[in-house]
């Protein structure tokens, strides 16, 4: 039985029909080029999962982990490396595999970094969106979907490392 605490919001058919639409723009603008997806732990993995056994482009597979610190008074807000990529990213197509984007402060610190190592190009593909949390410029390329400001778990995303492994996404009511 469903935890009573769990409303669903997108369907697992709803995600995987996106994530085949999402790999067929991606393959179609990644054609004849190869790329390093970039997944940040840990909440897009099952989307990284889902999204690159669908593409047919070459792909190297990495990681990074990041913790943010959105101190709402310090408008900068601190991004930290917790766990950085092993593979060089010089010279190379990357694609940034997000779980959600909410303020923004993650993706705009991360992909400012990101830059500093001089990949060929730099692009972001998030499974969700919050537009009205939004404060920071994240710029997204490839999105799964917009969802409401509240509060998701579910498909990788977690409350206290639970829930990560349902197949579709859902509020959570406290
Ligand atoms: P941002 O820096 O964009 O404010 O936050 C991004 C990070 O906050 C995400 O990568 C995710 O870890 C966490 N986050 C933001 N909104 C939610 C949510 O609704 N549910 C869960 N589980 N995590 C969230």
């Amino acid at each position: 039985m469903m935890d009573p605490r769990l409303k669903e919001l997108i369907s697992a058919e709803q995600i995987q029909r996106r994530c085949d639409e999402l790999a067929v723009e991606i393959d179609r603008d990644y054609a004849g080029k190869s790329l390093v997806l970039l997944a940040v732990l840990k909440g897009s993995y099952m989307f990284l999962a889902d999204l690159s056994k669908r593409l047919s482009s070459p792909v190297m597979i990495d990681f990074v982990q990041v913790s943010s610190y959105g101190d709402e008074k310090s408008s900068s807000g601190i991004v930290q490396i917790r766990k950085d990529h092993d593979v060089s990213i010089e010279g190379r197509h990357v694609l940034v595999v997000e779980d959600i984007v909410d303020t923004g402060l993650t993706l705009a610190h991360l992909c400012e970094l990101l830059r500093t190592r001089r990949p060929l190009s730099l692009k972001v593909v998030s499974m969700l969106s919050k537009p009205a949390a939004r404060r920071h410029e994240a710029l997204v390329d490839y999105l799964g979907f917009e969802i409401p400001n509240e509060f998701v778990v579910g498909y990788g995303l977690d409350h206290a490392e639970s829930f990560r492994n349902l197949p579709f996404i859902a509020l959570l009511k406290d």
